[in-house]
């Protein structure tokens, strides 16, 4: 972990350091946001999120940009989504709910999910989704009992590709060995779209594949697509959906492709497609990772000695499950003063009953960090609040947009008659 300051590119878009050193983001300073608001606080800045939603549409095309909601959903977030003429990629029943509730029309959502209930697809299908992307062969039979009467549902047809992405275990998914889709090498991939085409409820459009989150390597993105060209070319079908995955900089010395390096090799790997193929993606995490930062305050601090430093705040594993579900790594630094180099190693720790409830283990804060000071992590806008819990009975943070010196609390901070509203 790094003892200078804080990179600024780490930092949402709209992030400034005002005269007195404080930081801003989105035109308010983050003091004033923790007093406001409280702590722990999700703070996203919403042109940040503008400008990677426009990003992805002006690099992959109007109309073939889905975002995958379960990186951060929230009605705010896919109101923002489709604005931006983005759809919205849902994978549950609950998400397909929020998105509706939202005002996105059901036509702009694409229905995802490797264990669709009967129910689940019988609400999309209802609602009649843009598309259901196919996963196994149990769900083309649910499909064809509940479709009848001479309608068809428009469906992508999920392919495992076989290929290898270079990030944890838990979210690589293109592989052989992996709980999604149709696998490509032992002929799974052929049968269900011989199935598809033969069903008379069932529109096959496109296949669709996806290899994984926090993809750093462009060219592995590349590589999938291409086997995938290769593939789909034979079969004639108008889409081809090529997931989502990109990674971002989470830390210091970290470096992600741009969307429009991603966009590059997507376009050499499907140069090849018969004309006319739409060219689908779908972002989440690149589209609201660094858009959002998470403010804690200090509780606790102690020292071992010769063992290590202590530094607890008041979130943890509730908010940000990512560094113990797959060691995902963090920096903090101090908002009142973004700019100090950082020469104090601490563990940061949460507030929950589990010696693993461990935020950063190797940070790096200014040494004069005391109780009471707000500290910041950066880069926490995906798969933290979505994965959020009430574990120890706490209370889910506040999620707030910043814009132009003005805030919208976009999820309330839940409070304690919340916790026993479905007893
Ligand atoms: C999770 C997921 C995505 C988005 O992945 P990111 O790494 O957040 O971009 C896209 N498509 C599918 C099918 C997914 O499961």
């Amino acid at each position: 972990m790094s003892r200078a300051p804080v990179e600024m590119r780490l930092l949402p878009d709209t992030a400034t350091v005002e005269a007195d050193g404080h930081l801003s983001i989105g035109g308010c300073r983050i003091d004033d946001l923790a007093s406001r608001f409280g702590t722990p606080l999700f703070v996203y800045d919403e042109a940040h999120l503008r400008n990677r939603c426009r990003e992805a549409v002006s690099s992959f095309g109007t109309g073939n940009v889905i975002y995958a909601t379960k990186a951060f959903l929230c009605k705010a977030m896919a109101r923002l989504a489709h604005e931006e003429s983005l759809m919205l990629d849902v994978a549950t029943g609950g998400e397909l709910y929020v998105a509706r509730a939202a005002g996105v029309p059901a036509d702009r959502c694409v229905m995802h999910g490797n264990n669709k209930s009967e129910e689940e697809l019988r609400y999309a299908i209802i609602e009649r989704v843009r598309h259901i992307v196919i996963d196994n062969f149990d769900e083309i039979d649910r499909v064809e009992r509940i479709v009848t009467g001479g309608s068809r549902v428009r469906v992508q047809v999920r392919v495992t590709p076989g290929i290898h992405a270079d990030t944890h275990e838990y979210i690589s998914t293109g592989q052989d060995d992996s709980k999604f889709g149709f696998n490509l090498a032992n002929g799974d991939a052929s049968r269900a779209i011989e199935r598809c085409r033969a069903a008379k409820s069932i529109d096959l459009v496109g296949v669709h594949f996806h290899i994984g989150s926090n993809v750093l390597d462009a060219d592995l993105l590349g590589r999938a697509a291409g086997v995938m060209v290769d593939f789909s070319s034979s079969l004639g079908l108008p889409e081809l959906t090529v997931g989502g995955g990109l990674g971002v900089a989470h830390t210091a010395g970290e470096h992600a492709p741009t969307m429009g390096q991603w966009a590059a090799v997507v376009r050499t790997a499907t140069a090849g497609l018969p004309p006319g193929v739409e060219v689908m993606v779908e972002p989440g995490r690149s589209i609201v990772a660094s858009a959002a930062v998470t403010v804690y305050r200090v509780g606790s601090m102690k020292n071992i000695p010769n063992v290590r430093d202590y530094v607890a705040v008041d979130g943890g594993m509730s908010d940000n499950l990512r560094p113990m579900l797959y060691d995902a790594q963090y920096e903090a630094f101090m908002p009142a003063r973004p700019t100090a180099v950082r020469d104090r190693p601490v563990r940061l720790v949460g507030k929950h009953c589990e010696s693993g409830d461990i935020l950063i283990d190797d940070a790096h804060v200014p040494v004069d960090l005391a109780v009471g000071d707000l500290l910041a992590v950066p880069v926490t806008g995906a798969y933290g609040y979505s994965m959020a819990s009430n574990y120890n009975m706490v209370t889910r943070p506040a999620v707030i947009f910043v814009a132009d010196g003005s805030v919208r609390v976009v999820r309330r901070r839940e409070s304690f008659a919340d916790l026993t509203l479905l007893d």
